[in-house]
């Protein structure tokens, strides 16, 4: 087990797992959700999602519970790495429950219950209006709750570091301000060069959701995902959900008419998958279990997707496997164009549909929205308008609908403010770990074979088996040697689609 000695930190663990089960059967009652409830079900399933949840937090606030965290917290005794790593994560996970008044937390699920599905109306209809009312109340219970978590410089950085502990918009800023010039910049020249205007020639085939999703699986089981510890099902939007260590379900979706799309959430939720399917076991069911945050989980998805997925030499792996796959539709294709298809940039309105070089404009608009709300520069009335205005400042492309404009995201429904910023953080996280593993072994080289082994070792022992031993800032300085650094996710980019583009 766990080096852990201490009698108090013993009884926190005891208390924990009751803890850890719970959101287990949260966290399996949301995946059915989305994956399987018959459509009349809705009623009945909040109402049990409501009682687990209360549950739940009943056992956070748990008064004794409580009383031996604060006497552990306070405590100058000497702990072990692992149990002062305990400590922290429960003093940052049970903050929310132990700042945020009952009442509070106990409106903001019912206000956001409610939004969600008035979201998924209002994008429906494309009716930003509807959506409004949701929309204020879900702002100024965020401007509350941040209030009560409490923050040195903006109310906007509490609602950060529940998503990323230790995130402030202040740092979130330098790292935007070092990567727009350079982006835009690039995206510009890109939609100048000669490559940019030709077609790869790929003409719309049908192909059948069987061959993708036996495609799906065969990568995923080549990078290294345990099937006996996980599954692939079906969802609008796909997902990852971790239901403990041995497992991690992963969603994908199908489209007849593209190839690609689904092998590049295999390998972005496999990303995710393997991450938590690398955790210590001895970590189940204690504050160390699962990925340490949103940004650090990211960084494994778009480490596979875009570093690994992304790359020629993976291409030229797949591509005899595409042909056994697909013979009538794509044997007349090569590599070289199947490459191309994967890495092309095209600016457009839809976040989740993002290349490389334009996902984190998409983020930085939403990071700009989101601070400007919170902080009340930006009437929530206006924001269609100033959306409309970002986009095509950042993007030179305007939506015609608020469907495909403001109203695409759920996360503010959810009542996710804060929660953007990570995937940005993912990026950067990623291209700087990749940059290690490049200095030990030859990805490129791997890749080509299709080893994905030695590729996945190296995240398991850097990365993977600590799960949430140590914070963001600790492990990036501990895998890469310094603190998180905006300058590999753009010499990555800039180097790759410089040659891909020939500028
Ligand atoms: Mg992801």
């Amino acid at each position: 087990m766990l080096g852990i000695k201490n009698k108090k930190v013993k009884e926190l663990l005891n208390s924990y797992k009751e803890i850890s089960v719970l959101q287990k059967t949260l966290a399996l009652l949301s995946w059915d959700l989305n994956v399987n409830l018959p459509a009349s079900a809705g009623e009945e399933r909040a109402l049990q999602i409501a009682y687990i949840t209360k549950l739940l937090t009943d056992r956070w606030l748990n008064g004794k519970f409580r009383d031996v965290l604060d006497r552990a917290v306070n405590k100058k005794e000497k702990f072990t790495q692992e149990e002062k790593a305990v400590i922290r994560n429960l003093k940052q996970a049970g903050k929310y429950y132990f700042k945020v008044p009952k009442e509070i937390i106990t409106e903001f699920a019912e206000t956001t219950s409610r939004s969600f599905l008035a979201w998924q109306e209002a994008k429906l209809n494309n009716n930003f209006g509807d959506f409004l009312p949701h929309l204020k109340k879900v702002i100024r219970l965020n401007q509350i709750i941040a209030q009560h978590l409490g923050y040195e410089d903006n109310p906007y950085d509490a609602l950060l570091d529940m998503y990323e502990p230790g995130l402030t918009t202040s740092k979130m800023k330098r790292i935007f301000s070092l990567l727009k010039p350079e982006l835009l910049e690039l995206l510009e020249r890109i939609k100048k060069s000669k490559t940019y205007k030709q077609k790869d020639g790929l003409k719309q085939e049908d192909y059948p959701v069987d061959d993708q999703k036996q495609l799906a699986l065969f990568i995923l089981r080549r990078i290294g995902y345990d099937m006996n510890s996980g599954r692939m099902d079906v969802s609008s939007h796909p997902f990852t959900e971790s239901l403990g260590r041995f497992d991690v379900r992963i969603t994908n979706r199908y489209s007849t008419s593209d190839f690609i799309e689904s092998m590049m959430v295999a390998l972005h939720e496999g990303g995710h998958a393997l991450y938590e399917q690398g955790i210590k076991k001895e970590y189940s069911q204690t504050p160390l279990e699962g990925g340490v945050s949103l940004g650090v989980h990211e960084s494994q998805s778009r480490f596979w997707e875009n570093q690994i997925g992304r790359s020629y030499e993976f291409i030229r792996f797949v591509t005899p496997i595409l042909h056994a796959f697909y013979p009538q539709q794509l044997m007349d294709f090569g590599s070289e164009t199947f490459f191309k298809r994967v890495v092309r940039v095209r600016p457009g309105l839809i976040r989740t549909q993002a290349d490389e070089i334009t996902y984190n404009l998409h983020i930085a608009i939403r990071f700009e929205l989101e601070d400007g709300l919170i902080n009340e520069r930006i009437d929530p009335e206006d924001l269609p308008n100033i959306w409309n205005k970002l986009m095509k400042k950042y993007l030179g492309v305007v939506p015609t609908s608020d469907s495909e404009g403001v109203l695409q995201d759920v996360h503010w429904s959810y009542g996710s403010f804060g929660y953007f910023p990570t995937y940005t953080l993912g990026n950067l996280y990623a291209a700087q770990f990749a940059n290690s593993i490049r200095r030990e072994i030859d990805i490129e080289k791997l890749c080509e074979k299709g080893d994905f082994g030695p590729i996945l070792s190296w995240l398991r022992t850097n990365i993977h088996q600590h799960g949430s031993l140590y914070w963001p800032d600790e492990l990036v300085r501990k895998v890469t040697g310094e603190q998180l650094n905006a300058k590999y996710f753009l010499a990555y980019v800039k180097e790759k689609y410089k040659r891909v583009y020939s500028l």
